[in-house]
């Protein structure tokens, strides 16, 4: 139990609830937001660890809200996790992604079985690889 603060960026609420049932049991704090235009103000305001973050969203795509995160001095440090339901097996995009600052990203439907091992490991090495 390590009680890091992870924002969970996710328009569907099915979605949502899944990554909250299964992250809730390793201890983490965990706030939510439905469009890239919350994620913003509560990555401000909240200053979370890390950040999960749906590409395709509400008022601001995540695309949009990561490049505005990783622009403003307060923010630019908070990794931002892709999250996507797209395949991105050409390099082409993850390239784009990472240009934009995004640390990682992780394929959608998540495996419940995988994903709290994923992050665990991400708050150790810092990278999804
Ligand atoms: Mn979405």
């Amino acid at each position: 139990m390590s009680g890091e603060k992870i924002l969970i960026v996710e328009d569907n609420a099915i979605n949502q609830k899944l990554l909250v049932v299964v992250l809730r049991p390793c201890g983490y704090q965990l706030i939510c937001a439905r469009d890239g235009e919350e994620a913003i103000n509560l990555a401000r305001s909240e200053q979370p660890d890390l950040i999960l973050m749906d590409l395709q969203l509400p008022k601001i795509s995540g695309y949009a809200a990561t490049q505005t995160l990783k622009q403003s001095p307060e923010t630019a440090d908070i990794p931002v996790i892709a999250m996507t339901a797209h395949n991105l097996q050409d390099g082409e995009e993850k390239a784009q992604l990472t240009m934009i600052g995004f640390a990682g990203c992780i394929i959608k439907p998540i495996s419940t079985r995988t994903f709290p091992g994923l992050i665990e490991r991400f708050f150790k090495t810092h990278t999804l690889e």
